[in-house]
């Protein structure tokens, strides 16, 4: 054994538990040791795969060599489990929706903060390189102020999987790709929610919903509408930005898309009519060339420091958390406002 200082085990070994170990094995000062989770096949792929299995949750946490506890089942046990574990001395990272309520989180951090262990929530799309560009557009005002954006995923797959589909375990893509969305976009501006209007859509008749869409509106005027859908055979773009100089697009994750800007050393063009259906047009004419600039989707440096790395750096009191328990708080307030929103069709005046 290298001089690998902290003992990762994985709790539920299935998509994203699986995919944990790619994330862990380059991190110097972790070594992933062991697994468990409920099923005995996925336990059998965990032991093909070179890791220790553990028989019970127990053994895991009555291990003395076991540092953290990486908790990647369904969303429904994510508390009892994240409890248990730093009741038993462990630090703990837990998959996102870290809780299905605000208040059941609210409950692991007074845990967490009794036994002084640490506890974040894997909001791994922090990292995501369209995300980072979105905030580099936005801080450098390539289009100037930000007054609206959009962000949206969507796909036609309907609903993966099993238990995303049952209301008991969490399920439902407002809790799924939704917490991810919106936790971006709470990390976009520093205001505070003035309100909140939202539709959630049932089109492949689950009982949770297949997607939603959400008008928010923060107190500094900035506008954002959030969609998922999983019944669209084409998508729209991931990222639309309106700012008072420009208009940004990525159209997904491989980066595709623009940004135009007005020219500022051209003085306004008057646009040219063109012809618009059955009419003319001179409001919806595409601004002049020489009145505008055109600039691809540049890549931006990697971020310092990934989140395992962070979560090292914050062991060994060397950094804070990248992932912040206050922030998780407001995006699952938020979320349960999205679905008040759409269950009383209203507009929620609250400030989030
Ligand atoms: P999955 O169904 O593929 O895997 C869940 C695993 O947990 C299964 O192997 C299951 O047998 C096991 N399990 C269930 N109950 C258990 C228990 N009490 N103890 C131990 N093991 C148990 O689901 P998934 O797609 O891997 O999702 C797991 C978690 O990861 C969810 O919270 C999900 O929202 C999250 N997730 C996050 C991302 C991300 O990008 N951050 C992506 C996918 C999933």
């Amino acid at each position: 054994m290298d001089n690998r200082k902290y003992n990762v085990v994985i709790i539920g070994y299935g998509g994203m538990g699986s995919y944990h170990v790619q994330l862990i094995e380059p991190i110097e000062q972790l070594a992933i040791g062991g697994v468990y989770d409920i099923v005995d096949y996925r336990m059998e792929l965990a032991a093909a795969a070179g890791y220790k299995t553990y028989a019970s949750l127990e053994a895991v946490l009555g291990d003395q060599d076991v540092d953290i506890v990486l908790i990647a089942t369904p969303n429904d046990v994510h508390k009892e489990i994240a409890i248990q574990a730093l009741q038993a001395g462990k630090h703990v990272i837990c998959e996102k929706p870290v809780t299905i309520t605000s208040a059941d989180f609210l409950d692991i951090v007074e845990v967490a903060k009794q036994e002084n262990r640490l506890f974040t929530v894997h909001q791994n799309r922090r990292w995501d390189e369209d995300f980072r560009i979105v905030k580099d557009i936005i801080s450098k005002k390539t289009v100037g102020d930000l007054f609206h954006l959009e962000s949206r995923v969507q796909g036609a797959n309907g609903i993966p999987g099993d238990w995303r589909q049952l209301k008991a375990y969490g399920g439902g893509m407002l809790l799924d790709w939704g917490v991810h969305l919106l936790d971006q976009l709470l990390q976009i501006t520093d205001s505070q929610i003035e309100s909140v209007t939202a539709t959630l859509s049932y089109i492949l008749g689950t009982e949770v919903d297949d997607g939603f869409t959400s008008l928010i509106e923060f107190k500094d005027g900035l506008t954002a509408v959030i969609e998922v859908g999983t019944t669209n055979y084409v998508k729209l773009p991931r990222w639309y930005i309106k700012g008072t100089e420009g208009t940004a697009v990525i159209k997904d994750w491989d980066l595709s898309g623009e940004i135009v800007t007005r020219n500022p050393d051209v003085a306004h063009v008057e646009p040219k009519p063109i012809q618009a259906g059955q009419g003319l047009t001179k409001t919806m004419a595409p601004p002049s060339e020489e009145s505008t600039l055109k600039f691809p989707i540049e890549k931006i440096p990697a971020a310092a420091e990934s989140f395992y790395e962070n979560f090292v750096s914050t062991i060994e009191g060397k950094a804070e958390l990248a992932i912040k328990s206050e922030e998780v708080h407001r995006v699952l307030v938020l979320i349960e406002t999205i679905f008040e929103a759409a269950a009383t069709k209203s507009v929620i005046r609250r400030s989030i």
